[in-house]
């Protein structure tokens, strides 16, 4: 039986082995494992890339948020506005930052948050918002940004998942105070272990995040404000610096995976609603994800047939238990509680096989057929 596997990265790094091998090898010959001349480099030109002025190198992207928010001047008690639809990272570096998720639902054909309903979230402690670009694709951000002015809120945008991606030309980082990435190994620029960046073209939010990310320290040993230890290291930067280059084809890869998918499923459009991209996107797909009936159903039948699909996210995060202080309830979010019974994300990777992706279609054609 064909297997199709969510990703695999075997023949992206079989394309790039020995570049990759030799850069490791370098940084292992130069003793110099942490913020040296690679993680320079990365920073400047993914900054650069954004269009922005700083990029800052952290240790994953849960720490990029955690960080921004600090530098940024949330606070113990501040309130911060976000979806309930998104990794748990989102919310949780909300909370370590010492401030209160405060959730606001989705909108349905993006899933990212609905400008419309901010307002009414907003209080006095609001000091920030988090938009999140689920899966490859901007929120609105020029919305958010309207808001955003008008209750003087930071805005710290999570593109976990949307490295390359644009909104109206614009990229991460440019209408929000920062932008923040992870390069954790799936995402669309991925390391061989965990890594992260806060870029922005606030230089205080610049400083002071590099500051925090090394404990507070500045001068060197003297402490003004906790940090702690957040650091990009050398042999990831050195392995991201080589992807880095490749980034705009696996972008555009992924969009024709992306139209492959939607064009193959166009047939069972009472069943399967494929991803829409908002006009004035850029969207890098890094999760193709449907809305589908019969969703769980469809995934064990998939499954038989050795297919991998994934459910991101099963249960959005006002309900899930740690969050159970917070004091919201079951029903409170209903479109992002809608999606998280509806969605289901495909294989999805830049060297993904045409012959795979039309098994994929010919599966799912042939679930509602039955
Ligand atoms: C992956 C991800 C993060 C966290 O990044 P890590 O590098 O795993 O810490 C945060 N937010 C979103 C939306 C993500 O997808």
């Amino acid at each position: 039986m064909r297997k199709v596997k969510m990703l695999d990265l075997s023949e992206q790094y079989s394309n790039m082995r020995d570049e990759m091998l030799q850069t490791i090898d370098e940084v292992i010959g130069s003793s110099q494992f942490i913020l040296g001349s690679h993680v320079k480099k990365l920073e400047n030109d993914i900054a650069q890339f954004s269009n922005v002025s700083n990029g800052i190198g952290v240790g994953n992207g849960s720490d990029a948020i955690h960080i921004a928010l600090q530098a940024a001047g949330i606070k113990e008690g501040d309130e911060v506005i976000t979806t309930p639809f998104t990794f748990f990272a989102t919310a949780g570096s909300i909370v370590r930052a010492g401030a209160v998720p405060v959730f606001v639902d989705i909108d349905p054909i993006t899933f990212n948050i609905d400008p419309e309903k901010i307002e009414d979230a907003i209080t006095n402690k609001t000091k920030a918002i988090i938009p999140v670009h689920l899966y490859g694709q901007m929120a609105d951000m020029d919305k958010i940004a309207v808001i955003a002015q008008k209750y003087e809120l930071a805005i710290i945008e999570d593109a976990a998942q949307a490295i390359g991606a644009e909104y109206n030309g614009k990229k991460p980082g440019e209408i929000g105070t920062a932008a923040t990435y992870s390069f954790f190994p799936t995402k669309n620029l991925g390391a061989y272990g965990d890594g992260g960046m806060i870029v922005t073209s606030d230089d205080s939010v610049a400083e002071k995040s590099r500051v925090i990310r090394v404990h507070g320290s500045k001068p060197k040993y003297y402490h003004h404000v906790l940090g702690y230890n957040s650091r990009l290291d050398e042999i990831q930067a050195a392995i991201l610096n080589v992807k880095f280059k490749k980034l705009p084809d696996f972008g555009k890869q992924r969009r024709e995976r992306a139209s492959f998918y939607s064009q193959g499923l166009k047939g069972i459009s009472n069943f399967v609603t494929t991803p829409v991209e908002k006009e004035g996107n850029y969207h890098v797909f890094h999760q193709y994800t449907l809305r589908v009936s019969k969703r769980d159903e469809l995934q064990q039948f998939l499954k038989e047939n050795g297919i991998d699909s994934m459910i991101y996210y099963p249960m959005p995060l006002h309900v899930q238990p740690v969050f159970e202080n917070l004091g919201y309830k079951k029903g409170d979010f209903p479109l992002a509680e809608k999606a998280a019974e509806e969605a289901l994300s495909l294989p999805m990777y830049p060297e993904l096989k045409q012959e795979d992706q039309t098994y994929v279609i010919e599966k799912i054609i042939e679930f509602y057929k039955e």
